[in-house]
């Protein structure tokens, strides 16, 4: 079976081909990221022009890739959301007007769960049962993942999610968009002991994050610097914060595999390209007897090969879109369309 998958829930718009949910047949990705930078962050009306323009190239691009045509395509899945409404409606419509014009069945896709997905097509011996966590720029949760179809929640974050305070962090720092990316890099040059920064809701049998108090500590310790005329390390500002936030998910994520009985751990999401991330979660699952996942690098950040992978699992339960399909900007993670339906 081949799937074309479509991603445009953010700042990348992105077209993959696969065959049998796992192999990557094409997986192109036409990223936003200079056009946003000189603005501190996505903009959502340039984002949504800017899928408009690329779609139709990428897609091209995509099946020269993969060496085929519209006509060998089997099935068309889409990120339907979470994201921004204005780019989401970009890949929607065109995954719609392929699927009805090519007569094939049409999934729609929950972003999130693409990202969990992202590890299948990097470890094709991995298979759930397990736990994930969901480190993105616009999420950060816990889910139990009891099959490929089964996901329940196990706990969020209450307020911002870790590559949201990545990337907040660095811009208070005067780093460029996207931040997490450039305090990983900077983290690596300071101490990670140099600031105490406060960790909340670090309780036993806690499974929800909350990182807007660590955002204000980061700024509270800027603005007192500054006030006194002391110059701040700002390596050590990064590397303290990134620490930080490290040790609030590994702690949770193993707690989590410990208390559902689970032995494999995953890792997804952009904010699971953090080299420290990656680090510590495979010391902490070795010494617990854990195994532990995460994609590959381009495979971590938002792509549709992810989008695809998931569709694909998700063609297995025969639970199909229509051409009523509309984007859903604040989708959740467990809200599946399979679900639903
Ligand atoms: P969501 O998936 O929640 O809708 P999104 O699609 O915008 O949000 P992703 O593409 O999954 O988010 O990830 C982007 C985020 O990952 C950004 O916040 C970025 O700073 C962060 N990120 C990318 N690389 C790293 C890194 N090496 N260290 C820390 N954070 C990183
Ligand atoms: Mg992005
Ligand atoms: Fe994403």
């Amino acid at each position: 079976m081949i799937t074309l998958g479509i991603e445009s829930s953010c700042d990348e718009t992105s077209v993959a081909i696969i065959e049998d949910g796992r192999k990557i047949l094409a997986n192109v990705i036409a990223t936003q990221i200079p056009i946003h930078q000189k603005f501190g962050g996505v903009v959502p009306e340039i984002a949504s022009r800017k899928h408009i323009i690329n779609i139709m190239p990428v897609l091209d691009e995509a099946l020269d890739k993969a060496q085929l045509k519209l006509k060998d395509i089997g099935q068309i899945a889409v990120a339907y959301g979470p994201g921004l409404v204005g780019a989401l409606l970009v890949g929607v419509s065109a995954a719609k007007a392929l699927a009805f014009s090519l007569g094939v069945p049409l999934l729609a896709v929950n972003h999130l769960e693409g990202h969990i997905f992202a590890n299948f097509l990097s470890h094709r011996q991995l298979e759930p049962p397990f736990v994930s966590l969901v480190v993105s720029g616009g999420h950060t949760a816990l889910v139990d993942m009891k099959g490929y179809n089964s996901f329940s929640m196990i706990g969020q974050t209450r307020d911002d999610a870790a590559g949201e305070a990545f990337d907040k962090v660095a811009r208070l720092l005067g780093l460029p968009y996207p931040g997490g990316p450039q305090i990983d890099k900077l983290a690596r040059q300071g101490n990670p002991e140099a600031i105490d920064f406060p960790r909340a809701l670090m309780k036993d049998n806690n499974y929800e994050f909350s990182f807007s108090g660590l955002k204000s500590a980061v700024i509270n310790y800027i603005h007192n610097a500054g006030q006194k005329n002391i110059s701040i390390n700002k390596a050590d500002v990064a590397a303290s914060f990134q620490k930080t936030v490290i040790d609030i998910l590994v702690c949770k994520t193993i707690m989590a595999a410990r208390s559902t009985g689970m032995k494999t751990i995953v890792l997804a999401g952009g904010v699971a390209a953090n080299s420290q991330l990656e680090e510590r979660l495979t010391e902490k699952c070795r010494q617990n007897d854990i195994d532990f996942y995460f994609p590959s690098k381009i495979l971590c950040t938002d792509n549709a090969a992810m989008i695809a992978c998931r569709g694909y699992y998700q063609s297995l339960t025969g639970k199909f879109a229509d051409m009523n399909l509309n984007a859903v900007p604040y989708l959740e993670l467990n809200d599946s369309y399979a679900d639903d339906q």
